[in-house]
C-alpha cells in the first residue's frame, strides 16, 4: 500500500497575480516530481486550483501504470509474464497500440520493446556499462514488436522482450492533462513535463506561448518557439552522456537496429506537433534516424515540424517553423 503513497510527489502551489488591468487573469502553478523528471503545470482560469489537483492525481496514476520499476505496474507485469497474457488498464492498451503504430510509421526507429537492452547498458539503474556484442545480439534477437498482441485489455508480448514507454509516457500524460483542463473549461495553460511541453490555447491577452529550446552546448536557450495549441517535445543525448573506455559515447537513446546508443550525428531534436504522445515518440525516432532521413520524414509527414542540433553545433529548422522559431543566433540556423 505504501507504494500508493505519493512519496515522490511534492507540490508547490504558487498563486500569482499577473497583469494590472481591471480583472487580471489569475494563474496557479504546481511542481511535481514524477516519471523521473520535474514537471511544472501553469493554469489560467477560475478552476485552476481544481485543475491542478486533478492533473497531479492523473500523473501519479499514469506513473503507477507505466513505471517499469514498480513491480505491480502494467508494464512490469507484462515484462515479468514471460510470454503469458496480462490484463492491463485501458490507458496501457491505448499507449501500446499507439506505440506499435509509431514503430511501424518510423520504420522501427521508435521501439517500445527495448527495456531489456536498456538494462544491459545499465541505464535502468544509472550504472553504465558496455555489454558484450554477443549479449546485445542475444537480447536484440528477442525483440519483436510485430509479435505483441493486444486483444481488448489483454496484452501478450513474446518472452524475453521487455516493454518501456520512456519515450512516449510523458507526451501521453500531457495529452491526458489537456483533456482534464478542457473538461474544466480551461482555455490557457502550459504543461511542462521535463523536455515535453504542451501549450494549451494562448497566453491570456492573446500572445502565443513561448517555449525555449535548450542549447545542448550551453546553459541558455538557442531560441524560442512561439506556439498556440501545440506540443513541443525535445529528445537529446546531452544531459547524461558518458564516454566508454573504448571511446563509445553512451547515452540513453538506443538505435533499435544495433541495440547501441544511437550515433546519428544529432545531439538534440525538438518536434512541434498537435499531439503530445506522438511528438514525444517522434522526437526520439528522428534522433535515431539522423538528419537526412529525419528531414525527409518531416517533409512527408503532415503536422510535424522540427528543430535539429548536430554534434558540430549546427541548427536545422524546418520551413513550417519560419513564423514560429525565433533563434538566438540566426547565423547558426539552416532552414530546410
Ligand atoms: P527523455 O526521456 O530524456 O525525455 P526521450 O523522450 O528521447 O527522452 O526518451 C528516451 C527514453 O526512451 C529512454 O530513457 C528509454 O526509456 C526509451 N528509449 C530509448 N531508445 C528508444 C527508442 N529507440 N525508441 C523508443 N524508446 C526508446
Ligand atoms: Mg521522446
Amino acid at each position: 500500500m505504501k507504494k500508493f503513497v505519493i512519496l515522490l510527489a511534492f507540490l508547490i502551489w504558487i498563486a500569482s497575480l499577473t497583469g494590472c488591468g481591471n480583472r487580471p487573469p489569475e494563474s496557479q502553478s504546481a511542481t511535481i516530481f514524477a516519471m523521473d523528471t520535474v514537471m511544472t503545470i501553469t493554469v489560467y482560469g477560475e478552476e485552476a486550483q481544481e485543475a491542478l489537483r486533478q492533473a497531479t492525481a492523473e500523473i501519479n496514476r499514469l506513473e503507477t501504470l507505466f513505471s517499469v520499476t514498480r513491480t505491480e505496474s502494467d508494464l512490469a507485469r507484462i515484462n515479468a509474464a514471460d510470454g503469458k497474457a496480462v490484463l492491463v488498464s485501458p490507458e496501457t492498451a491505448e499507449v501500446l497500440t499507439l506505440a506499435i503504430a509509431l514503430w511501424e510509421e518510423t520504420d522501427g526507429t521508435f521501439s517500445p520493446g527495448l527495456y531489456a537492452l536498456q538494462r544491459a547498458w545499465g541505464f535502468t539503474v544509472g550504472e553504465y556499462r558496455v555489454p558484450e556484442d554477443a549479449e546485445i545480439a542475444d537480447l536484440l534477437a528477442q525483440v519483436d514488436v510485430a509479435e505483441i498482441r493486444i486483444d481488448g485489455l489483454t496484452v501478450t508480448a513474446p518472452p524475453g522482450m521487455e516493454l518501456d514507454f520512456g519515450a512516449i509516457a510523458k507526451g501521453y500524460a500531457a495529452d491526458r492533462l489537456v483533456l482534464i483542463l478542457r473538461n474544466l473549461e480551461i482555455e490557457s495553460a502550459i504543461i511542462s513535463l521535463g523536455g515535453d511541453i504542451l501549450a494549451l490555447g494562448e497566453r491570456p491577452g492573446g500572445a502565443p506561448w513561448r517555449v525555449a529550446v535548450n542549447d545542448p552546448f550551453g546553459h541558455g536557450s538557442l531560441g524560442i518557439i512561439e506556439v498556440r495549441d501545440r506540443a513541443v517535445n525535445t529528445s537529446g543525448n546531452y544531459e547524461r552522456r558518458f564516454m566508454s573506455e573504448e571511446g563509445e559515447t553512451i547515452h540513453h537513446i538506443l538505435d533499435p537496429e544495433t541495440g547501441r546508443p544511437a550515433r546519428s550525428g544529432l545531439v538534440s531534436v525538438t518536434t512541434v506537433t498537435a499531439d503530445g504522445a506522438r511528438g514525444d515518440a517522434l522526437a526520439t525516432a528522428l534522433f535515431v534516424m539522423g538528419l537526412p532521413d529525419a528531414l525527409a520524414f518531416v517533409d512527408r509527414t503532415p503536422d510535424l515540424e522540427a528543430v535539429f542540433v548536430t554534434d558540430d553545433g549546427r541548427i536545422y529548422a524546418t520551413r513550417g517553423l519560419e513564423n514560429m522559431f525565433v533563434p538566438e543566433d540566426a547565423g547558426r540556423v539552416s532552414w530546410s
